[in-house]
């Protein structure tokens, strides 16, 4: 409930169907999750990630207790049950509102200032002091908390759909999407190439330890040049699970990367700026050789 549910902590679901709302986790009944206005039966609550439309979409309502209900637990009940009275499921899918702003629109500043000012987040993160827009380390932050929607996590939500990385057809999950498939590996690969950097070995370490004894100058431009390829390979990886986008070469991402790199070398100081550019221009050049050389072939033939 605490730092994996940030994203959804901070929105209210106005039910339709009821069937992607969490009936004790997420905010659609009240100023707060169900879980929180009703402790005492949440925490005897059998099956605490079920949904809205699980529960009630059956008479009696769906629910049960790994206890029977007396005393105060009894009348909590019944309070929650006089509420749940007045809820009637549509047919329509369930929507989001933003709790943090006046006209229920999503804000990155919003969620950021939210984020700073009520969770422990340790300040010395390298995420918060890399030069690129503040949606992108918000986009960052999500991924080293394990919290943004990659396949696994959605069908932790009632997601139908299919869980298979869209890149290479295995299990998706942050890990495999940002280091393990052979696109992210072959991403990687060709900046060890470029840069003689070491690809991280988790998700971890990527936030972590690695990068450590690496000139501290250097180490902010790749930690750029990292951040523009994993929001690359995100929204790649997005135009084929959702935009029918049928096939994309590693090529096209890092070229969608370098192109952000670009655009966010204007937020740098000049004395960064012009090494993040040549480092694109030699970026491209290392991809392209692997590229004409071993076609579409590539993974195979680069040690991968
Ligand atoms: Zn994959």
């Amino acid at each position: 409930m605490r730092t994996k549910t940030a994203f959804f902590n901070r929105t209210r679901f106005i039910i339709g169907n009821g069937g992607n709302t969490r009936f004790w986790e997420d905010t659609w009944l009240g100023p707060q999750p169900l879980a929180l206005q009703y402790p005492q039966l949440y925490n005897i609550a059998q099956r605490k990630q079920t949904s809205v439309a699980t529960v009630l979409r059956h008479i009696p309502l769906n629910i049960q207790f790994r206890r029977a209900l007396f005393g105060n637990r009894w009348v909590s009940w019944l309070h929650l049950v006089r509420r749940l009275m007045d809820i009637n499921l549509s047919d329509l899918p369930d929507t989001i509102r933003w709790k943090l702003t006046t006209n229920g629109t999503f804000s990155v500043k919003s969620m950021y200032e939210h984020i700073i000012n009520t969770l422990p987040i340790p300040k010395s993160m390298h995420i918060w002091k890399v030069k690129v827009p503040l949606k992108i380390k918000i986009f960052m932050w999500f991924v080293h908390k394990g919290v943004i929607l990659t396949k696994d996590n959605l069908a932790k939500r009632n997601w139908k759909g299919n869980k298979r990385c869209s890149f290479c057809q295995t299990h998706e999950t942050i890990k495999h999407l940002f280091l393990e498939c052979p696109m992210a590996k072959l991403l990687w690969r060709s900046l060890q190439i470029s840069f003689n950097i070491e690809p991280p070995t988790s998700i971890h370490m990527l936030f972590g330890t690695w990068l450590n004894g690496v000139n501290v100058l250097f180490a902010k431009l790749i930690r750029v040049g990292t951040c523009a390829m994993r929001w690359a390979i995100w929204n790649c990886r997005n135009d084929l699970a959702f935009n029918r986008l049928n096939y994309i070469n590693f090529l096209q991402v890092i070229f969608r990367a370098t192109a952000s790199i670009r655009t966010w070398s204007l937020l740098t100081p000049m004395e960064t700026r012009e090494p993040l550019v040549t480092g694109c221009v030699r970026w491209e050049m290392v991809a392209q050789v692997i590229f004409n050389r071993y076609g579409w072939r590539h993974a195979n033939r680069i040690g991968l």
